[in-house]
């Protein structure tokens, strides 16, 4: 089914996903033709995981027409029907962008940055929602970066160049970390997948090394979480597992991009996926575990308010989230 031309597929796609530059992710632009998505107000749903309070943070929503190289292994037509069973528009796809936080005793962790600066009009909203739920951003002790694509780690700095959580430790997956800041693998990657890799080096190469901690994928990165390696999306991209009073959630990053298509069908690649196989078995393994837990998740491209639980459906997994209300 994974044919070596999907994983040259894959990477050629992602390629052509960064080619609009470093700083404006074409993927993270409005299509013009389909409108304008509605963002959530105030836009954060705080829930308690024992005695942890986990908040989702909508960073914004990015809508792209429905191509056929955004599923690499299905026909849009099957696609399009997915969607359509759902209710969903067959058109485009709204790619929403949720950091978490995690208020932990007198910690306060926030759980990727979304695209900060860098986003079309409709994202950048991370600061607004942190402030609506009752924090600046100088609040946060400790950044957890689940991989290095620019919606996971555009908000780290502003454009001016300042480091937007000042006060915070930034713990990045040692292994991602290593493959992008590698200048032979710069030096060799495709034209247009060099904006990725200098997007990385803006947020980065000049970070102080006391702001910067690397952890290995599998250990654990504050009191009550841990980091679970799920490599595929990206070479080091990684889950944190929050442990509390017998409860549990888990931010899944990017293990699947839209839930309405990559959960329901956990063996479809998105184009954004480096290793489409790899991304594959972890994800219905790690769905497979969130269900048999009962755990709570919470996704980074999930639909607001992105939190809530995954349940066995057909061939794969549907997402339950709860009510966007308190
Ligand atoms: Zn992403």
């Amino acid at each position: 089914m994974f044919t070596r031309r999907h994983f040259i597929g894959a990477s050629l796609a992602t390629t052509a996903a960064y080619a609009a530059g470093s700083f404006a992710p074409v993927w993270a632009q409005n299509a013009p033709n389909f409108g304008t998505p509605t963002l959530p107000t105030p836009g954060f749903r705080k829930i308690k995981v024992g005695d942890v309070e986990v908040i989702s943070l909508n960073d914004g929503i990015a809508r792209r027409p429905l191509v056929e190289e955004f599923v690499k292994n299905a026909p849009l037509a099957e696609v399009r029907a997915l969607l359509a069973s759902q209710n969903l528009p067959t058109e485009y796809i709204d790619i929403p962008f949720t950091p978490f936080l995690v208020v932990a005793g007198g910690r306060r962790i926030l759980m990727d940055t979304g695209l900060g600066e860098f986003g079309g009009a409709t994202t950048g909203k991370l600061l607004e929602r942190l402030r609506a739920a009752g924090f600046q951003a100088s609040d946060i002790d400790t950044v957890l970066i689940t991989h290095y694509h620019g919606d996971h780690i555009g908000g780290l700095r502003n454009r001016a160049g300042e480091f937007v959580f000042s006060k915070a430790k930034v713990l990045v997956p040692a292994p991602e970390h290593a493959f992008w800041m590698d200048d032979a693998r710069l030096a060799a990657a495709a034209e247009g997948m060099k904006g990725a890799f200098n997007n990385v080096r803006r947020v980065f190469a000049q970070m102080p090394a006391e702001m910067l901690v690397r952890f290995e994928p599998g250990s654990e990165v504050a009191p009550g979480i841990r980091s679970v390696a799920a490599f595929g999306h990206t070479p080091g991209h990684t889950l944190f597992d929050v442990a509390s009073a017998g409860q549990n959630f888990t931010f899944v990053g990017d293990l699947t991009n839209v839930p309405e298509l990559f959960a329901r069908n956990p063996d479809w690649a998105v184009q954004f996926d480096m290793d489409a196989e790899a991304a594959r078995k972890v994800r219905r393994e790690t769905f497979q575990r969130i269900v048999a837990n009962k755990s709570m998740l919470g996704g980074f491209h999930f639909p607001f308010p992105s939190l809530g639980r995954m349940v066995a459906a057909g061939n794969g997994f549907a997402f339950q989230p709860v009510a966007a209300n308190a």
